[in-house]
């Protein structure tokens, strides 16, 4: 066993402190990553502050992982010292059933091993980024193009392809319009994807505060959701919905500004469900889905598309002794656009 440094929550309502964790010896089909940078995910609150189920205390969790290669296992043919890599949401899957093969290991049907929170083969609890080094087997390890900075790149690996799949999925693309609901982590990624695919897009956020980053991130349209007038100028608009908002929304307003067989995607993950207004889905034969990260495959394709048209996260970084106070002004809307933790100040 290693033992590293983290930051975790010792209950659900605790500050994120300073404390150790064991990491499991480099196995022959291991990569040891020197994480350098860890982003800040809304669903790393959800998880910890107990909003979707109990969870088991003490627990770092961190899914959006960029750092170097610092040790392989002796089976380890993908990865060699040095490389800059990075780790998404999934540490593990079955590698068997039929989604796995298809190499949609999110939707493993025994279930994928998520990076922290989950209990893993060996029967102890993953444990995630906001840490000095995690041990993942080489196959779920992702490159990071030489042309996305180490200290921007963590956001790709959840926020990035959470947006980019349901984006390339309903085909976002010319002439098509594309509306993103909130403007957060996942939103103003959202944004520059759907504008880097060729898009028409529109963002409704709570306010028009964020306007002009909006506009700036490629947003032909920008709107407020707080003015009523919205969603009469924009009903039967969008082809593509895509709902990024960590809390409950007005799914049949939402719905409504859909076009003729449009698609609103949720992937914001709110505690409580959603209820369905099943006559919104009716009108225009909308349809309303849902849509989790990606696959180890299309997270590569993701970063290898932000390299390519210069995709790159608005990012605040922030030292690890920062991060309950960075998670409150997550949950007041206040992050522009990416909490980043710089890794070294945990030495
Ligand atoms: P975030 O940075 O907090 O962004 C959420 C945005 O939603 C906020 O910036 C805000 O945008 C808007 N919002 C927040 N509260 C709202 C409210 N009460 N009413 C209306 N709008 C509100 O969060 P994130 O990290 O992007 O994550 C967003 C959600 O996606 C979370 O629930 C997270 O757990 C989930 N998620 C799902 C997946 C998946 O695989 N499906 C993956 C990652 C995350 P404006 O200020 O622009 O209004
Ligand atoms: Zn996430
Ligand atoms: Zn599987």
């Amino acid at each position: 066993m290693l033992t590293v440094t983290a930051y975790a929550a010792a209950s659900p309502t605790a500050d994120i402190l300073r404390t150790t964790i064991e990491r499991r010896d480099v196995g022959p089909a291991d990569v040891l990553i020197e994480i350098a940078y860890a982003g800040i995910c809304h669903s790393d609150i959800h998880t910890v502050r107990g909003d979707w189920g109990a969870q088991t205390y003490p627990l770092t969790v961190g899914h959006e992982i960029a750092g170097v290669v610092s040790a392989v296992g002796s089976d380890v043919t993908k990865w060699a010292v040095g490389d800059r890599v990075g780790v998404g949401c999934m540490v593990n899957s079955c590698r068997d059933c039929v989604n796995c093969r298809a190499g949609l290991e999110q939707y493993c049907e025994n279930g994928n091993v998520g990076t922290y929170a989950i209990v893993d083969r060996d029967g102890t609890v993953t444990q995630g980024g906001y840490s000095t080094h995690i041990v993942v087997d080489q196959d779920f390890v992702l490159r990071i193009p030489d042309a996305i900075d180490l200290a921007v790149a963590a956001p790709l690996l959840c926020a990035g392809i959470t947006t980019y799949s349901p984006l390339k999925h309903w085909n976002a693309s010319p002439g098509r319009k594309v509306a993103v609901v909130g403007m957060g982590g996942l939103g103003h990624l959202g944004v520059k994807l759907a504008v880097a695919l060729g898009a028409e897009v529109t963002v409704l956020s709570q306010s028009l505060a964020k306007e002009a980053d909006g506009r700036a991130f490629g947003a032909a349209h920008y709107y407020a959701t707080s003015d009523a007038a919205t969603f009469e100028k924009l009903k039967n608009e969008f082809d593509l919905i895509l709902n990024t908002v960590s809390a409950e929304i007005d799914l049949a307003a939402y719905l409504k500004l859909l076009r003729l067989d449009g698609v609103l995607v949720n992937v914001g993950a709110p505690p409580e469900p959603l209820p369905v207004p099943v006559f919104a889905l009716f009108g225009n034969r909308r349809s309303f889905a849902g849509s989790s990260i990606g696959g180890i495959r299309e997270t590569q394709e993701m970063l290898d598309f932000c390299a390519e048209h210069g995709v790159v996260p608005e990012t605040e970084l922030i030292a690890a002794d920062e991060i309950t106070a960075a998670w409150q002004r997550v949950l007041n809307s206040d992050v522009r656009y990416r909490f980043v933790i710089d890794i070294a100040t945990m030495a």
